[in-house]
Formats: C-alpha cells, structure tokens, sequence
C-alpha cells in the first residue's frame, strides 16, 4: 500500500500493463459462423429460447442499443428488443476460439494474467517498443488470426489498464497515463473502479460520491469514518490511479509434472522416495528449459483400488531449486499413507512463474 496517495509506488513508476477485452465475445464468436446475422441485434444466453429462463451472456453492440447487458433475464432482453436474435451458448466454441486468442497474447508476453475466457493482463514493461505500436500489432494479429475484434488499454497498472480497455469500445486502443485521470476518469461514474461494487457505491453515494473525482475529492477522515481504514485507503488510492497489484503470471501454464504406473503395485516407501526423487530431477529440467520457478509441489498416489489421493506443499517464493523442490515432494509422499499398494506415483509442480533474466525467478 502506497504511504501517500499522490505518490506512485517505487515499483509501480516503471510498469507498463495491458488489459485485452474482447469485444462482445461469445456473440462474435457466432458471428463467425452465421455472417449473415452481422449488422442484426443478436443475444447470446441460456437456451437462445426467451420464453425459458436464463439470461444474457453476450449481446452485440446492435442489440446493446436497446438496453441490453449481460445478467438480463432473456425475457426482458425480448421484451425490449422484440426483433433480436436470440442464439444457446455454446461454450466449446467459444474455448476454442479463446484458445487462439491466448496464443496471439502470450506471443506479446510470458507476463500474462487470464480472466476468464476473453479478457488477460499482459505485464509488458520489458518490452523496449512503443506500447501503442505493441497494441495495435496484437490487435492486428488477434483480428488475422481469429477474425475477432479486440480493444486493448495499457496503463501504469491493472486499474488504470482495463479502464483503459474500456474508453474506447469497441475496437478500442487507449493508452492511460496517471497525467489523464483528472480528465478521463474522475468524470466516470465511481463505479468503473475496481473494487467498488454495487453496495460500496451505494455507501459512497451517501457520501455525495457519484464519479472518481468526487471520491479523489473527499477528505480521507470521511472515507474513515464509513469504512475500515484498509478499505478508505484503498478506494482512496484507486481514485488517484494508484494500484500495485502484480500480474499474476503463475496460471500461464498450469502445471507441469510426471506420472509413472509401476509394473507391480510399490509397497516400499523407500522406493517411492527413490521414484519420485528422479521425476523430480526431470521435472526440474523442463522448469529450468522453460525459465520458470514452481510455488508448489504436488504428488499424486494410486492405489490398487484405483482410489487417487494428492497432498500438497507451497512455498512462499517460487524457485527452481532442486534440493527445496525435493524436501517438500518429501514431505508430501511422507503425508500420504504409505503401506498401502501404490500403483501409480505422479510428481508435479505448479504455481508456475517466469524467472527473470539470471535465472532467479522474480515475485510477481
Ligand atoms: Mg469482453
């Protein structure tokens, strides 16, 4: 937490994040396939029946027109919108599709945060380019590869990013300096805060806080005096741009790991110990191949019965380090019940982070 308001944070000068949103993403995705609904209102959600429950996943801009948003009921979205075109979600189109969005992303940077299907943080600061050139080309490259529309914000932190994303809608490319918040954002409504949900405006609005400059504006002994000091801090900060939430990088790859199905069902923990040393070696291999360090350590045993038990084990840092790896795939075979018939042993690390340039891997 920044001591001062005003003051960026030490790490927070240099960084530069990107947010990417797809545009309208699922109902894109069905573009796609039925060209000739381009140009018409079309809703996704539910069933694409709005006589049955269920409500609005994705709408295209036409259809937005008229009111709609995601979470309306389908009932509503047809009342106000008689001519839509009402379609069922289909979501192994819209992973597949996503699949090759987040190709094209993590060709921008291994710094990359996923939310959800259509949306990612990118931590781009090592780039040397022009981060609007950066966002044009994926934008570019999103649009060659899967015909999809993209808007991309970049700005000195995830706050300020997605805001950023969200300026220009759609097709949007928007960079936001803190220099741009009296201007761009303090006129937004206090809601396009992160953080700030339906019941904390409502609190806010009792204070006068309708958009971020009127929260920039309150004395912070009356953001005190409604929410506990953490909560005004940061809701203080956030109406200054400030925001020092790393890019989660560690879900670029899930996981990586081995797994071995003996010949003859192990009853001896030794060689299990013996085993699951040597799966580790080589899977600390492919994490040193990869540059990244590993958060967590996990070891899976089956039983003869088929029955599959893991236990788990997380440092506080990631590393690559063998002998720290090894201690705590020790301990995790160690917690599991070893005098049973084990008939596969599996070692795998996760919480996996890119390792900056020496090799060490780095916190956020
Ligand atoms: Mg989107």
């Amino acid at each position: 937490m920044a001591a001062s308001a005003a003051e960026p944070g030490p790490t927070e000068a240099a960084r530069i994040i990107m947010h990417v949103d797809m545009d309208a993403f699922f109902a894109s995705v069905e573009l796609k396939r039925q060209p000739a609904l381009r140009g018409q209102p079309v809703i996704v959600g539910g069933r694409g029946d709005p006589s049955r429950r269920g409500v609005v996943s994705t709408a295209t801009y036409e259809a937005r027109v008229f009111g709609i948003h995601s979470g309306m009921p389908l009932r509503t979205a047809a009342r106000l919108c008689p001519d839509a075109v009402f379609l069922p979600v289909d979501f192994p189109a819209y992973h597949a599709a996503s699949a090759q969005v987040f190709d094209c992303l993590a060709a921008v940077s291994e710094r990359l945060q996923p939310v959800g299907l259509d949306e990612a943080y990118l931590d781009i600061s090592a780039r040397t380019d022009d981060p609007l050139a950066v966002g044009r080309q994926l934008k570019a490259t999103i649009h060659a590869t899967t015909d999809l529309v993209a808007s991309v914000g970049i700005g000195p932190n995830r706050l300020l990013a997605k805001i950023a994303s969200d300026l220009e809608k759609p097709d949007g490319l928007t960079w936001l300096r803190r220099a741009d918040m009296r201007e761009r954002v303090w006129p937004l409504p206090v809601r396009t805060l992160h953080g700030v949900g339906p019941r904390t405006a409502e609190r806010l609005a009792g204070l006068g806080v309708e958009c971020v400059g009127d929260l920039a504006a309150l004395p912070l002994e009356q953001l005190t005096a409604e929410f506990s000091p953490r909560h005004a801090q940061s809701l203080m900060a956030s109406a200054q741009g400030i925001d020092e939430r790393p890019v989660q990088t560690e879900r670029i790859r899930k996981s990586i790991g081995r797994e071995r199905t003996f010949q003859a069902d192990c009853r001896s923990s030794g060689r299990l110990d013996h085993e699951a040393r040597l799966m580790l070696e080589r899977v600390c291999e492919q994490l040193r191949e990869r540059r990244l360090g590993a958060r967590t350590v996990t070891v899976k045993l089956r039983y003869r019965d088929f029955t599959t038990h893991t236990r788990s084990r997380s440092l506080t840092e990631p590393t690559d380090g063998m002998e720290t790896l090894a201690a705590l795939v020790h301990q995790c075979l160690f917690a599991h019940r070893l005098h049973r018939a084990v008939r596969l042993l599996g070692v795998q690390l996760s919480g996996l982070v890119a390792s900056d340039s020496d090799g060490r891997p780095t916190g956020d």
